[in-house]
């Protein structure tokens, strides 16, 4: 499948060769849990650098040793990082390493092994939604049903701002993002080449929530 022109300029592929180094050690199939984990974590971090790139800043007043002056700071509260459970929370802890004040939420949504559709079951987010910036973490934008799913939701909370952060892609995954949430820029390390017949990203690096969290 062709990647639109329009999706692709939506999206912001990550180049530094901290990040595409340690995604090479993720996709390698002998990849212990606990390195899986590990590295997961060391990324998310990095790729958080590039997701917060155009955060607002505000003046604030401090005093160094030796003078007083106005120095700028995010403010982190307004930051929500939103988890598609179950393999989303790998991210979390790097993520949050560098944006520590940030809330979390989470969204519960399963595959329909046959349809491939996405059917929420859980959803809880922090309150205020209105006034905050929404990072949406998964680890795998494959069919773009669950994220463009986890998307609509949080719309309907109006958050300031919506964006997608995940470790792989594919060109079905982008074009169905564009096709259903144009406004919503991706963040990825790669776009592989192609999704199988299981909506599983080729040459990919497997099922994440199982090498996450050992459940293979
Ligand atoms: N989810 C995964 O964990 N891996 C894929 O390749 C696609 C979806």
């Amino acid at each position: 499948m062709e990647i639109l022109a329009a999706a692709r300029a939506n999206v912001h592929l990550i180049s530094h060769p901290l990040v595409q180094h340690k995604l090479t050690l993720m996709r390698k199939k002998e990849a212990s849990t606990n390195s899986f984990r590990r590295l997961l974590n060391e990324l998310s971090s990095l790729m958080a650098y590039e997701v917060c790139r155009d955060m607002p800043l505000q003046d604030i007043e401090i005093e160094t040793p030796l003078e007083t002056m106005t120095a700028k700071v995010i403010d982190g509260k307004k930051l929500v990082f939103a988890s598609v459970l179950r393999a989303g929370n790998g991210i979390l802890d790097g993520v949050l390493s560098v944006v520590p004040g940030a809330r979390v939420g989470h969204i519960g949504l399963y595959r329909d092994p046959k349809t491939l559709q996405a059917v929420e079951y859980y959803y809880k987010m922090p309150s205020d939604m209105q006034s905050r910036d929404v990072v949406v973490v998964d680890p795998m934008l494959a069919t773009g049903n669950s994220a463009a799913a986890a998307v609509a939701r949080l719309k309907e909370s109006q958050p300031r701002s919506i964006k997608f952060l995940c470790l792989l892609t594919c060109p079905e995954g982008i074009n169905t993002m564009y096709a259903e949430h144009p406004d919503v820029p991706i963040y990825t390390a790669a776009i592989d080449r192609e999704l199988n017949d299981h909506g599983y990203i080729l040459p990919g690096l497997g099922d994440a929530g199982d090498r996450i969290f050992g459940t293979q």
